[in-house]
């Protein structure tokens, strides 16, 4: 079930327990819409949220990154401005990507895994390098990319004057991101960039909303596993396993509360192989 979580004015979080967040941004007259969800169905369930706290038109739409469970509601807004940073687009129409991610979705056998067989991929048709500036009416909102990170294309969403971001899958409250993608190494320089915006609050895309000690909470278990994991990585194969271990039951220990701590090790090996 969805909770819609009223920010600030007019600032909405759609967190959806176990699967992905979205935001839902309403001015005076039209509505921005972040993250579309993981297949059209999901995407409709979301406009149809929308109606009930607005009937103003969504006029945009923002990809955070290009993950099937973020993007793969995208053709349910097909007429409208889908913003997202330009490698977004490149992984989005990336032949292989695209192959890779269906037959994962598809295999897993999950309750969405038929409709996503039959999704059209629709990748952003604005897209922005650095950063852009939104003058979405009575609000301010600047779209900022630091860098590659969880994937080549995360983008930032920052509500300025009411100092909200949403961050995609770069920072979530208290889980653990997936690597499998990831810039291991341009994730750590993306991190400082994102702490410097020192939201009030952070959205992730998944989990659910965090305030700014989270986000750095979040930052750093990020920041140890890669640094570990650099340092294993200048071992001998042989030698890597035993410390793989180590590092997975150190981690298990410190961050046990936090959601999918067991995917840990998988996530290690993960980030040895993007290294
Ligand atoms: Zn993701």
């Amino acid at each position: 079930m969805a909770e819609i979580i009223e920010l600030d004015n007019g600032i909405y979080a759609r967190i959806v327990e176990g699967l992905t967040n979205s935001g839902i941004i309403v001015g005076p007259s039209e509505i921005l819409i972040i993250d579309s969800l993981r297949v059209p169905s999901h995407a409709r369930d979301l406009i149809d949220d929308v109606k009930r706290i607005s009937n103003k038109p969504i006029k945009y739409l923002i990809d955070t990154h290009s993950h099937w469970d973020h993007s793969w509601g995208n053709e349910e807004f097909i007429d409208m401005l889908i913003i997202g940073h330009e490698n977004c687009y490149k992984e989005m129409i990336d032949g292989n990507w695209n192959k890779r991610w269906k037959e994962k979705i598809l295999n897993a056998n999950d309750p969405w895994s038929d409709e996503a067989q039959l999704v059209n991929i629709t990748p952003p048709n604005l897209t922005f390098s650095n950063e852009m500036n939104l003058h979405f009416e009575d609000k301010q909102i600047i779209l900022k990319y630091f860098g590659k990170a969880h994937t080549s294309g995360d983008v930032f969403i920052h509500l300025v004057n009411e100092n909200v971001l949403f961050t995609g899958d770069v920072t979530q409250n208290k889980g653990i991101p997936f690597f499998g993608d990831s810039y291991p190494i341009d994730w750590l320089d993306t991190a400082s960039g994102i702490i410097n915006v020192q939201p009030n609050i952070f959205v992730g895309g998944h989990g659910p909303i965090g305030n700014y000690k989270d986000m750095v909470d979040s930052i750093e278990f990020v920041d140890e596993i890669i640094n570990e994991s650099i340092k294993i990585k200048s071992f001998s194969t042989e030698e890597r396993d035993k410390m793989v271990k180590d590092l997975t039951s150190k981690l298990k220990n410190k961050y046990q509360e936090w959601r999918k701590i067991d995917t840990v090790e998988s996530s290690i090996s993960d980030i040895l192989s993007r290294l």
